[in-house]
């Protein structure tokens, strides 16, 4: 593919003013922009174009032998834009500072931010883990003693990573700017300072606690208040017992996942209980008095006479507190009715006896319905 002419991909007349380049430039830089056409590779192209174009007419030099020799006059000087600064990775990260003076404020706002970009310390890491509790300690809170590998303040140097007195002098090769600016064609590219990584300061004596990090890891002992009422999956934030962050930038959270144990008795659903209440078959027929477990002691209830087994009972207000509100869910209480098993011969008797006399299925509510519908149906 032969390359366009210079003043043809920038519309402009051969004998144009250097003020006519940079406006040309300027509006189709701002058109194709990677920051304002993200993941458009025709744009990207475009981009590059245009930009080789200005960087080459814009430089005395480079514009003097394009216009004598052509493209083979300058092939290979405009560098800046075939390899380096773009191509690379794709990454246009530090574009937004190497077009100074030509953009001005105009690309503004998010990364240019003024051009300084400097970092002062590393903030600290979100740290999660995970906490086992038992039902109960989940349904009436508790306070729990965890403990952790983390990143704390270097103590030796409060976190200075200085050794003991010394000061952090001043990065001499960014003269604690935090960054350092190159000139590439027309452009200033800037870039994090390599020696203090940002920060603007070096530490001459670095502290040897530390290594002069600032931070180490260390195991800490913590308690964890889990509030009553809490449920698996919910998570608790521990504001700033994350990592530590260094040289004075924020620490991380530490995030605890709360993880209930399962209960013999109890099922949980929301702040709602359920449970299964076994009766014999005699309970249910006759009706009783029956104890019932609730997660602060028994209570009694009364069986109905003729209490069918999956018979549902609500006892109000015997569920978990609810988390961070007023009250209590409720205890959902499932009658199971249990055939009677290993009868000895005795009971059988008895048992024929009782079908013989009530004439068995027909006088069963629920069974006379179904054979009502099943004589339907074969009719
Ligand atoms: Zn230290
Ligand atoms: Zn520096």
């Amino acid at each position: 593919m032969s390359k366009r002419d210079y003043y043809d991909v920038l519309g402009v007349a051969k004998g144009a003013s250097k003020d006519e380049i940079k406006k040309a430039y300027r509006k189709l830089a701002l058109k194709y922009h990677p920051d304002r056409n993200p993941d458009d590779k025709e744009a990207e192209v475009k981009f590059k174009e245009a930009s080789e174009a200005a960087e080459v007419l814009l430089d005395e030099n480079k514009k003097a032998r394009y216009d004598q020799f052509g493209h083979a006059g300058v092939d290979g000087q405009a560098g800046g834009f075939g390899g380096g600064g773009f191509g690379a990775g794709g990454d246009f990260g530090d574009l937004g500072d190497i077009f100074g003076d030509i953009f001005g404020d105009i690309l503004g706002g998010g990364r240019r931010g003024g051009g300084r970009r400097r970092h002062r310390g590393t903030p600290g890491n979100d740290l999660q883990m995970t906490l086992d509790v038992s039902f109960e300690e989940a349904a009436f809170g508790v306070e729990k003693n965890i403990s952790l590998t983390r990143y704390v303040e270097c103590e030796t140097c409060d976190g200075s990573g200085a050794q003991n007195g010394s000061q952090p002098s001043t990065c001499d090769m960014c003269n604690g700017m935090g960054e350092v600016r190159r000139q590439q064609g027309f452009f200033t590219v800037a870039t994090t300072c390599p020696k203090c990584q940002g920060s603007g300061q070096m530490i001459t004596d670095p502290c040897g606690s530390c290594s002069g990090q600032g931070r180490k890891r260390k195991k800490v002992d913590l308690a964890v208040k889990v509030p009553e009422g809490i449920d698996t999956n919910q998570r608790l934030k521990l504001s700033g017992e994350g990592d530590a962050g260094t040289q004075g930038a924020p620490d991380g959270d530490l995030y605890v996942v709360i993880n209930v144990q399962p209960h013999s008795i109890f099922e949980r659903d929301g702040f709602n209980l359920h449970c299964t209440v076994p009766i014999s078959f005699t309970q249910a027929a006759l009706g009783d008095e029956v104890e019932v477990p609730t997660l602060d002691g028994r209570v009694s209830v009364t069986i109905a006479e003729g209490t069918q087994s999956g018979k549902k009972m609500r006892l109000k207000g015997k569920g978990i507190q609810r988390l961070g509100a007023y009250g209590h869910g409720d205890l959902i209480l499932t009658i199971h009715v249990e055939t009677p098993t290993k009868l000895n011969g005795e009971q059988k008797d008895l048992l024929r006896k009782l079908g013989e006399i009530r004439g068995d299925h027909k006088s069963h509510p629920m069974s006379r319905g179904f054979f009502d519908k099943v004589k339907d149906l074969f009719q």
